[in-house]
């Protein structure tokens, strides 16, 4: 057992994840071609059954329609998507601490010396958390279970959908001859390509060869780490390991006099979102929803609930959303004390499924106007507001909108089990 697994890593990826939780909040979507992302015109992620009727996702949504006439396309709700994904990671949580939230829809864990506590094998630990994720989100995941993170993931690919594949030290050769270079973790990039100009075209040719080849070919600190963590041999830890990441970043602030100064109130909240902003890239994080609110003279709070379909951590970007909002809060003659932000549906800058967001990215590190934001807007479609008239306070009361804030549909999140949610 001991030179099966020195060490245990799980990697969780759910199938087809946006599509899924759709399906999952929907039952009318599940067995149905459904493909997200209707708010961009362009597909973000496709079910099963989308895929079967030949949809990818790089074709436009017309020649989707034409394909597959009775296609359900929907718009993107990350704050459900991110609400399943809390409850993934909090479930995984329940086997171990050490848990890495590396995207919206995956996670590694490290079970390592788990068995006796838990009275069951690495094998047993991995199938009953995925029994536990499946059954509770109503959504497939594919698992994987191996040594090192990398091939944790080689394995999280290895059948897809719902596949659990257990890769221990004696079966890395076998599963490595049949893995193209490209989808291994790190190399699908130039780097990959690097490696097959080199005449690497499987992963197990590239663990063949040694120290000198790869120092002759000029393949460098990640490309090496990954060499080594295909051999078995664990040298990427997991991440974010114990710490969790927060689920909110809230500011807030009192100012005295109370004003009825529509700049000036503005200008407060501003401070708050830049205050937020610190944080949250901090953190290496940014929003996909973020709500704000007034409180008056009289202590009554309004505030607004906007998502965003980009997760964002610029101010200058989150301000133009809420200037454009700003007047369904802020009304001419009444007196405010104070105001606040909360900054929520938070995911890891780097794991915005980047392959989705590449255009985006683009655009917004060139510039960072507000005419941009304009012209993004326009691009990504309009973004679904929640007001809520009598926020009383941002604890359960936030939470309740936020449960309600699923946009388009404009109804009610239906979530098997939805746990903590804050
Ligand atoms: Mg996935």
């Amino acid at each position: 057992m001991e030179r099966s697994y020195p060490r245990a890593i799980l990697h969780f990826d759910g199938d087809a994840f946006f599509a899924s939780v759709e399906q999952a909040k929907d039952w009318r979507l599940r067995g149905k071609p459904v493909v997200t992302g209707g708010e961009r015109g362009a597909a973000t992620s496709l079910s099963y059954e989308a895929k079967a009727r030949g949809i990818h996702r790089s074709m436009p949504m017309h020649e989707i329609r034409r394909i597959c006439p009775d296609v359900v396309i929907v718009s993107s709700d990350y704050t459900s998507y991110s609400l399943f994904a809390r409850r993934m990671y909090a479930i995984v949580r329940e086997y171990t601490d050490a848990v890495e939230e590396y995207s919206i829809d995956e996670c590694f864990a490290d079970i390592t010396g788990l068995e006796q506590s838990l009275d069951m094998s690495y094998e047993e630990i991995g199938k009953t958390i995925k029994a536990k994720l499946e059954t509770s989100l109503g959504i497939t995941f594919g698992v994987g279970l191996s040594v090192t993170k990398t091939l944790a993931k080689v394995a999280s690919k290895h059948r897809k959908p719902a596949g659990f594949t257990t890769i221990p030290v004696e079966k890395i050769e076998e599963y490595l001859g049949q893995t193209e270079i490209y989808d291994i973790w790190g190399l699908g990039g130039a780097s990959g390509g690097h490696l097959r100009k080199s005449g690497v075209s499987t992963a197990l040719e590239y663990i063949q060869k040694d120290e000198g080849w790869l120092k002759d070919h000029g393949i460098v600190k990640p490309q090496r780490a990954t060499w080594l963590e295909l051999q078995g041999h664990s040298v990427l830890s997991l991440g974010s390991g114990v710490r969790a990441l927060p689920h909110s970043v809230m500011k807030t602030r009192t100012f005295s006099p109370p004003s009825m100064d529509r700049e000036y109130v503005f200008s407060q909240l501003s401070k708050n979102v830049e205050a937020a902003c610190v944080k949250l890239r901090k953190e290496g994080l940014r929003a996909h929803a973020l709500s704000f609110y007034l409180k008056t003279q009289e202590f009554t709070y309004h505030g607004v609930q906007i998502d965003f379909p980009v997760a964002l951590s610029e101010p200058s970007q989150l301000l133009a959303h809420i200037e454009k909002r700003f007047n369904e809060v802020y009304a001419t003659e009444i007196l405010y004390r104070a105001s606040g932000v909360t900054l929520r549906s938070l995911v890891p800058s780097v794991a915005v499924t980047p392959d989705l967001f590449g255009e985006f990215k683009q655009i917004s590190e060139k510039q960072e106007t507000f005419s941009t934001l304009d012209a993004l807007n326009k691009k990504f479609g309009r973004h679904t507001v929640f007001l809520a008239s009598s926020m009383r306070a941002l604890g359960v009361e936030a939470r309740d909108t936020f449960l309600r804030a699923g946009p388009q549909h404009k109804k009610r999140i239906n979530i098997p089990y939805l746990g903590e949610v804050t």
